[in-house]
């Protein structure tokens, strides 16, 4: 089975590949079709990944999954949140949105550091599926005091488990994918996928 993601983050591509080619689904990133990614209008989540999903979709022809995902910080009111990629701006690469975060929670002790990843995968058969798969899957932990570990992506440097005494960023891929909210989300739907009817939507 071939299916579009819908996303050009090269992090969560490595990650969503490991869990799906042992099930003999092989995921071609959308930069493959050329597809330039959808823009993210939506006030959520969910919206944005259906956005993402039938973009993908409509382009590649394939059956197309999309991740949305973000950190959560309770002490900034859910912030990043949906704007976690573009937290410092929307040319912000990884190190200005981790330096962001940790100047807002400065004077924030452990406590007051609770954060989560928070992760909503759409699965469309079609761009115009009139019932998509949806899963969710989220993470907790703290936001750390400084970076720590050279694994993973985006803030997974100052996510700090404390039952495991590591930031998500010094996990291996396999620890981090059997933990992570993007994991949860992705074992979800591979247990509906195999019941999903099959579409017999003209053309596709
Ligand atoms: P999206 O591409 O709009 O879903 O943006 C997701 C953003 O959330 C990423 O660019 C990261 O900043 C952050 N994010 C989501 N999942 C993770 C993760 O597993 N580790 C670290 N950062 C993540």
């Amino acid at each position: 089975m071939r299916i579009v993601l819908a996303s050009g983050n090269t992090g969560k591509i490595r990650e969503i590949q490991a869990l799906l080619l042992p099930r003999n689904i092989q995921v071609l990133p959308q930069s493959a079709f050329a597809i330039a990614e959808a823009e993210e209008t939506a006030p959520t989540f969910l919206e944005n990944a259906l956005l993402k999903a039938r973009n993908a979709s409509k382009y590649s022809g394939l059956p197309a999954l999309a991740d949305d995902s973000g950190l959560e910080v309770d002490a900034l009111n859910g912030a990043p949140g949906i704007y976690s990629a573009r937290y410092a701006g929307s040319q912000a690469g990884t190190q200005a949105n981790n330096m962001k975060l940790l100047e807002a929670l400065e004077g924030f002790d452990s406590d007051q550091r609770r954060a989560r990843f928070r992760c909503v995968l759409v699965y469309l058969r079609h761009p115009f599926d009139p019932a998509p798969l949806i899963t969710q899957g989220v993470w907790e932990g703290i936001i750390a005091k400084t970076l720590q570990g050279e694994g993973g992506f985006g803030y997974d440097p100052l996510f700090y488990l404390p039952e495991l005494g590591k930031t998500a960023a010094e996990l291996s891929p396999e620890e981090k994918n059997r933990l992570s909210h993007r994991g949860k989300a992705l074992r979800q739907l591979l247990e509906v996928l195999p019941k999903t009817v099959p579409s017999n939507h003209e053309g596709y």
